[in-house]
């Protein structure tokens, strides 16, 4: 008999040079279990996606309650079923007035896909505008709109009428123009390696989608349910964007994404022709189940008021010469060495120690910090000593 790990090799496409090859038998909270027993801190959250720990029991309680009830029944759109009304309308209260439909998909490519044919279709143009390093997915729609051209090279043709201007950038403003359908930006890069735009740049860039006619579209699929310490991360930067795209933590370790927008935009998808957008698994009800649970933690568990002070915290613990910057907003961090190589060896040796990192895609001088947003200062410091641990004895 092959063991999990043979079979993996053997028969699960690999996508990397260097997959962890960590097994994984068990995870509860902010903790994986090996199958010896080991024990690993998780410090990435599935990138993002165990925002409320690994199987939280009221999302496990939820998902009990509605496999007791029904699995798939139709495809998106056509039966009224509690689980996805009901999170929609959550949603809606999290966000500014207005932004109240929802179009739930399984992903956050398909999200980002959602969102540009809602842009397309709404304002009759074609021009997209993205920025560089961006990271927005993998369908060939959402690669078109990555900033990185080592991921897009071998594909092409992608999406044409796709124009890439600089983050952050006040000057690339004007080529957003009247012949732009929508900018698509993450609120704050992620696979970038965390950066975070100035409040000034966020709020001219919303003013210049205003003048122009073009959709703001954020991001939020790594940002957003609670990561950044507010429910979404635009609200740090009093800006609302015209489309909004979910995934990763929303489903609180269940997949499922959406697109949001307000009425008069959203309606454009059901005109002539019909059926601007189908999905047979979108609002699948045990995904919607596990979220509405999941959005209700975040608001109730006082998960939020905590963030900033735990991102604090690791800045505080995580000093040492090796380090050269510390960037984050909220629990999403990045710590900065000097090259992918020292990264990798005190990533694999924090594993040894029991603790999972990792690097950015387009950043990989950075350890991604994203632990689940339940973690505690104990733990944090736990982690913190143990990836200091492997900084000295690998790098001194
Ligand atoms: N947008 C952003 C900002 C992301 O971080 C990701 C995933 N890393 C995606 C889109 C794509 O999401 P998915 O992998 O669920 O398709």
């Amino acid at each position: 008999m092959l063991s999990p790990r043979q079979l993996f090799l053997q028969h699960q496409a690999q996508t990397t040079d260097f997959p962890l090859l960590l097994e994984v038998e068990k995870a509860e909270g902010v903790y994986m279990y090996g199958p010896a027993g080991q024990r690993y801190l998780d410090m990435i959250s599935g990138i993002g996606v165990s925002n409320v720990g690994h199987r939280h029991p009221r999302v496990l309680q939820a998902i009990h309650e509605q496999l007791d009830k029904y699995l798939h029944l139709m495809v998106y759109g056509e039966i009224v079923q509690a689980p996805p009304a009901q999170l929609a309308h959550a949603l809606a209260q999290t966000l500014p007035e207005g932004l109240d439909n929802v179009y739930f998909v399984s992903s956050g490519s398909e999200a980002v896909e959602g969102a540009c044919k809602l842009a397309k279709r709404f304002t009759g143009r074609t021009e997209l505008i993205a920025f560089n390093n961006a990271y927005h997915g993998s369908t060939q729609g959402s690669l078109s709109l990555n900033g990185s051209e080592n991921f897009k090279r071998a594909f092409r043709p992608l999406l044409p009428d796709v124009r890439h201007i600089r983050h952050n950038q006040l000057e690339d403003l004007d080529q957003i123009t009247s012949r732009t359908a929508a900018v698509i930006l993450e609120t704050v890069q992620g696979e970038a390696g965390v950066r975070v735009p100035t409040k000034e740049y966020l709020q001219a860039l919303r003013q210049r989608c205003t003048e122009v006619g073009a959709l703001l579209v954020l991001d939020e699929i790594q940002s957003g349910f609670g990561r950044t310490g507010t429910f979404w991360a635009f609200e740090h930067f009093n800006i609302v964007p015209d489309i909004l795209t979910c995934a990763k933590g929303m489903g609180g370790g269940m997949p499922i994404g959406a697109f949001i927008s307000r009425q008069e935009i959203m309606h454009s998808l059901k005109n002539d022709p019909m059926l601007g957008h189908i999905t047979t698994f979108g609002g699948h009800p045990v995904s919607c189940a596990a979220s509405l649970a999941t959005l209700r933690v975040i608001q109730e568990e006082g998960l939020l008021a905590q963030v900033e002070a735990k991102a604090n915290r690791f800045k505080e613990r995580l000093v040492h010469p090796a380090v050269r910057e510390i960037r984050n907003l909220g629990l999403m961090m990045a710590v900065e060495f000097d090259s992918f190589d020292t990264l990798k060896r005190i990533i694999d040796k924090a594993i040894l120690k029991g603790v999972l990192t990792d690097w950015f895609l387009f950043c990989d001088n950075s350890m991604r910090i994203a632990p689940p947003l339940t973690i505690t200062f104990p733990e944090i410091d736990t982690a913190c000593d143990l990836v200091l641990e492997a900084i000295v004895e690998e790098v001194g």
